[in-house]
């Protein structure tokens, strides 16, 4: 069986452990695979250029309402 230590007690804990049994900290998830934080990276950019957008968008209506 595959073991990890405890990032807080430094006790040996299996790898899929989700809680450590020592010291019962709940455990960070660092097995997720690279390409999900990145897509995630992706996404969020997305959404900052949407608002960046809509903004824009607004703002463009709110000058024309003033002119
Ligand atoms: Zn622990």
């Amino acid at each position: 069986m595959e073991t990890k230590k405890c990032p807080y007690c430094g006790e040996e804990i299996p790898a899929k452990a989700t809680k450590c049994k020592y010291c019962r900290e709940e455990l960070p998830k660092d097995d997720i695979p690279m390409d999900t934080s990145v897509k995630y990276e992706r996404s969020l950019g997305n959404q900052i250029w949407i608002i960046v957008m809509i903004v824009v968008i607004a703002i463009y209506y709110v000058l024309k309402l003033i002119v």
